[in-house]
C-alpha cells in the first residue's frame, strides 16, 4: 500500500501532484489555464487560523472576495466558517451555497441603498459600518423595510501594517474605517438617534498579508479602549469584536507565515474580561496556498539579457504580479533535467505589465511545459478579466481523491452572448 499522500501540492517521483492526483493528467482532462484548489489543505488553513482562538469559540468568517468559488463556500461552512461579504453579489453566492443569512456579515465602503435592502431582507448577521453616511442611509433603508440593523462601526486606528500600500487600511489616508474620534460621535448618534440601528460591535481590519507579529498585538489595547469608551459614553452595551483578517502567508521561500499566538495571547484575556465574542476574517490565510494555476508554455523565447517563457496564462488569470508586484513561486510540474537561468514568465496579453514573475532565476521549461504558479488560490480567479477577449479559466476542487470541475471553462460565445450590434437581429453579423 503506497502512503496516503500529504495534503496539498506536492511531488509523487517527478510529478507535481494535487493530493495525489498527477497535474499532467488535470491538464490533459480539463484544459490550461487551470486552477487547481485542494479541499484538504482549505480545511487545514481554516482550523489553523481558529486553534490558537479556539477557547474563545471564534465566529471566522471567511472573507468571501479572496475566492468565491460556491464550491469553496459549501466546503468552509461544513467545517463551521462565517462568511465577510463586501457586495450583493457575494451575498446572492453565499445564499446560492446554501449559507444562512445569518452567517454572513456584511463589509464595504460602497453598499448601495439596493444592496442594503437585500441584505437586510435576507438577514445578514450584521452590517460593518465605514462612514457616517452609510449609517444614515442603513437607517432610513431599515426604517422603510420595519427592520433593526445590527451594525458595528469599522474603526480605522491609524496603524501601519507595514505591507503594500495598496493593501494597507488602518491608516488615516486610507480610505477604509471611521478615524477614532468621528467613530465616538457616530456610536453616539446611533445609540441615540437612530433606532432602526442596533450598535452591536466594533470591527477593525488593518491591511492584508501582514507578516510581522507584532502588528495584531499593538493595536488591540487601542481597539479595546474604543470599546471602553462607547460604551461608557453610549450605555450600549457591545456584543461582538471583529478584528478582521489580513494575516500573511509565506509567498517566497524564506519567509514564515505570520504566526498568530502573540495576536490571541494579547487579545483573549480582554476580551473574555468585557464578554465580547471574536469575529476574526481571514480570506488569504485560507485560500491562498490552496491553490495553484496550472499553465502550459506556449513559447521560449531567448533574448540577449534573459529568457522570455510565455506562458497560455496571464495577468487576465492572475493579476497580483501586475498590479501589486506580488511574488508567486513557479515550480516545473515535470522535475527533469531542464536549463537554468534568468527568465521572465509572461503570458499573451498585449500590456508590458502583463508578467507572473519578473528577473527570476529559474528553471527553463520547453515548450509544451506544464509550469503551477503555486500560492494562486486567493485574489487569483476572483480578480480574473476578459481583457484580450481571453475566456475565463476552468476551476477544478481536488477533494476525497477525486478532481471535481467547479467552475466550466467560458466559452467565447459566453463572453459575447451581452453584446450586440445595434439594428442587427440576433446582434451580430458572423457565426
Ligand atoms: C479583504 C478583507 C479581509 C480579508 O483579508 P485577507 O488578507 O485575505 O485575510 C478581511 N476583512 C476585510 C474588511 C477585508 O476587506
Amino acid at each position: 500500500m503506497p502512503n496516503a499522500p500529504k495534503p496539498g501540492f506536492s511531488y509523487d517521483g517527478k510529478t507535481l501532484t494535487a493530493d495525489g492526483l498527477p497535474l499532467p493528467k488535470l491538464a490533459e482532462r480539463f484544459g490550461t489555464p487551470l486552477y487547481v484548489y485542494s479541499g484538504p489543505l482549505l480545511r487545514e488553513n481554516f482550523h489553523r487560523v481558529r486553534r490558537p482562538f479556539a477557547s474563545a469559540d471564534p465566529m471566522v468568517a471567511y472573507s468571501v472576495k479572496a475566492n468565491s468559488n460556491l464550491a469553496v463556500l459549501d466546503l468552509l461552512h461544513r467545517e463551521g466558517a462565517w462568511f465577510d461579504i463586501v457586495s450583493g453579489g457575494e451575498l446572492k453566492r453565499v445564499l446560492k451555497a446554501g449559507i444562512p443569512a445569518e452567517r454572513a456579515i456584511f463589509a464595504g465602503v460602497g453598499k448601495s441603498a439596493e444592496e442594503m435592502r437585500a441584505a437586510l431582507r435576507a438577514g445578514v448577521m450584521e452590517f460593518n459600518l465605514e462612514s457616517e453616511q452609510e449609517a444614515e442611509r442603513l437607517a432610513d433603508v431599515a426604517r422603510s423595510l420595519r427592520r433593526r440593523a445590527d451594525v458595528a462601526i469599522r474603526i480605522n486606528p491609524n496603524v501601519d501594517a507595514r505591507t503594500h500600500k495598496y493593501i494597507t487600511t488602518g491608516k488615516t489616508e486610507n480610505k477604509f474605517g471611521v478615524p477614532l474620534k468621528r467613530a465616538l460621535r457616530l456610536a453616539r448618534r446611533i445609540a441615540e438617534e437612530m433606532p432602526a440601528l442596533n450598535l452591536a460591535g466594533v470591527h477593525c481590519h488593518i491591511g492584508s498579508q501582514i507578516l510581522d507579529s507584532s502588528i495584531h498585538p499593538n493595536v488591540v489595547a487601542a481597539v479595546m479602549a474604543f470599546v471602553d469608551e462607547v460604551e461608557r459614553e453610549t450605555g450600549a452595551k457591545l456584543e461582538t469584536l471583529n478584528f478582521g483578517g489580513g494575516y500573511g502567508i509565506a509567498y517566497e521561500r524564506g519567509q514564515k507565515p505570520l504566526d498568530l499566538r502573540p495576536f490571541a495571547r494579547a487579545l483573549l484575556p480582554e476580551l473574555k474580561r468585557r464578554g465580547l465574542r471574536l469575529i476574526l476574517e481571514p480570506g488569504r490565510s485560507i485560500a491562498a496556498a490552496a491553490g495553484l494555476l496550472l499553465s502550459r508554455v506556449e513559447y521560449v523565447k531567448p533574448g540577449d539579457a534573459k529568457t522570455f517563457v510565455i506562458l497560455d496564462a496571464s495577468m487576465t488569470e492572475l493579476l497580483r504580479p501586475a498590479l501589486y508586484r506580488a511574488h508567486h513561486e513557479i515550480l516545473p510540474v515535470e522535475k527533469r533535467a531542464m536549463p537554468s537561468g534568468l527568465v521572465d514568465f509572461v503570458g499573451p496579453v498585449c500590456e508590458t505589465g502583463d508578467f507572473l514573475a519578473l528577473d527570476r532565476e529559474s528553471f527553463i521549461p520547453s515548450e509544451g511545459g506544464l509550469v503551477a504558479v503555486m500560492d494562486a488560490g486567493a485574489y487569483g480567479f476572483v480578480m480574473a478579466s476578459n481583457y484580450n477577449t481571453r475566456p475565463m479559466a476552468a476551476e477544478v476542487l481536488v477533494d476525497g481523491g477525486e478532481a471535481h470541475l467547479v467552475r466550466k471553462r467560458q466559452t467565447l460565445n459566453d463572453l459575447l452572448r451581452l453584446e450586440s450590434i445595434p439594428g442587427v437581429r440576433d446582434g451580430a453579423k458572423g457565426a
